[in-house]
């Protein structure tokens, strides 16, 4: 008999070295049952891979080997943005990546980016997306988000990411229109610098707004979700209109070193949950997320994290351990990342 964490980690073992499958193949067999999800599966509704490697706040100096790592194991899936201040390296990583023969083609990865707050004018959207492209030398790339439903001023010939008023508040644009920048998001679409175009941080009126306008949809909507923020209306209202919900923040550990902060890492039911299947506690919330249909994209510049976040496809949760961590939800509602800016720095999330 094969103790069960000796057994897990023989599964990932063979799992990782496994030779890939074509990604017709994949997403053909996607939708069938949660047990049969692997790490290059795609969601059915974006044909996007359903784990990917977060990027936000991973170091320069870290985040190239995280991207090169990531791609050894066999994440075909990256999130990136421009705000986040390290694209240029996450594109050596890719490029370091398929040098080393970890991808064939860059079209074999799914590199998703986002148009920042400063660029949500019509006129700033081309130009965001060719420096994105150029940050990461690429000619394209699978996905671009518009990042927030939130759009601050342009100072004219200025670079600065985050202007303030005289308040020390963020600068909103009054005059922000996102139906206004969809449409230049469109265009890149047509010029065959983006595959698909999506949204982040927008709300069900926000996205409907986008729909009703939309001569191309939305493939996904990027939204902080994890136990104590399931998201299941959301997820209903896109999954009914045909787009992936993608779950930044999954493993709800925005602050890793202060233990007084919400960590669904620590939370009890995840830390019994962990015991009973032999796994860790990030690899019970990411099965979580994948058994909820969630694409999901955890961040970790540490490798042998990378390797354990991609380890969640040779178990399942039972009915019953789905009730306990949806129950987490209900006692415990935490939302993490709520910044100010709606106009005079108003959060951008009512609850
Ligand atoms: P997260 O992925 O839930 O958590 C990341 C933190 O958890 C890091 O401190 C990481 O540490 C640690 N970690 C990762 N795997 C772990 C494991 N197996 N065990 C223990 N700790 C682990 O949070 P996130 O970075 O906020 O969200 C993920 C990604 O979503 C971001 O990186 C970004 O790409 C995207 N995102 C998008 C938005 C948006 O507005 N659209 C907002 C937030 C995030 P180490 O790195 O030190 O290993």
């Amino acid at each position: 008999m094969i103790p069960r964490p000796l057994f897990g980690s023989l599964f990932l073992v063979l799992l990782l070295t496994w030779p890939r499958q074509a990604p017709s193949l994949v997403f053909k067999h996607a939708h069938i049952m949660a047990t049969q999800l692997s790490i290059t599966s795609r969601d059915p509704h974006a044909n996007m891979p359903i784990l990917g490697l977060g990027t936000w706040r991973s170091d320069k100096g870290k985040v190239k080997d995280a991207v090169v790592e990531a791609l050894r194991l066999g994440y075909i899936h990256v999130d990136a943005a421009q705000v986040y201040e390290n694209q240029c390296e996450v594109g050596e990583g890719l490029h370091e990546a398929r040098a080393k023969g970890y991808i064939k083609e860059m079209n074999d990865v799914w590199i998703t980016s986002k148009l920042w707050n400063t660029d949500h004018h019509p006129d700033a959207v081309r130009p965001a997306c060719d420096r994105i492209l150029r940050e990461l030398k690429l000619p394209k790339i699978q996905q671009l988000l518009i990042h927030w439903p939130t759009a601050f001023q342009k100072v004219k010939g200025e670079e600065n990411l985050w202007p303030k008023d005289a308040q020390g508040r963020h600068l909103s644009d009054p005059n922000g229109d996102n139906k206004a920048v969809w449409k230049e998001m469109e265009k890149l679409v047509d010029a065959g610098l983006v595959e698909t175009i999506g949204l982040s941080n927008f709300n069900e009126q926000e996205v409907q707004e986008i729909l009703d306008v939309a001569r191309i949809k939305p493939v996904c909507v990027q939204i902080e979700c994890h136990p104590y923020l399931p998201q299941d209306e959301m997820r209903a209202f896109l999954h009914s209109q045909g787009i992936a919900l993608c779950a930044y923040s999954p493993l709800a550990n925005l602050d890793p070193n202060d233990a007084s902060k919400p960590c669904a890492l620590r939370d009890p039911v995840i830390e019994r949950l962990a015991r009973k299947h032999g796994k860790s506690p990030a690899q019970v919330i990411l099965r979580w997320h994948a058994q909820k249909k969630n694409v999901v994209i955890p961040k970790s510049v540490t490798l042998s994290r990378i390797a354990e976040n991609a380890g969640i496809y040779d178990f399942e949760l039972s009915e019953e351990d789905m009730a306990l961590i949806a129950g987490m939800g209900k006692t415990h509602r935490v939302r993490l990342v709520n910044p100010g800016f709606r106009p005079g720095g108003q959060p951008v999330f009512s609850q």
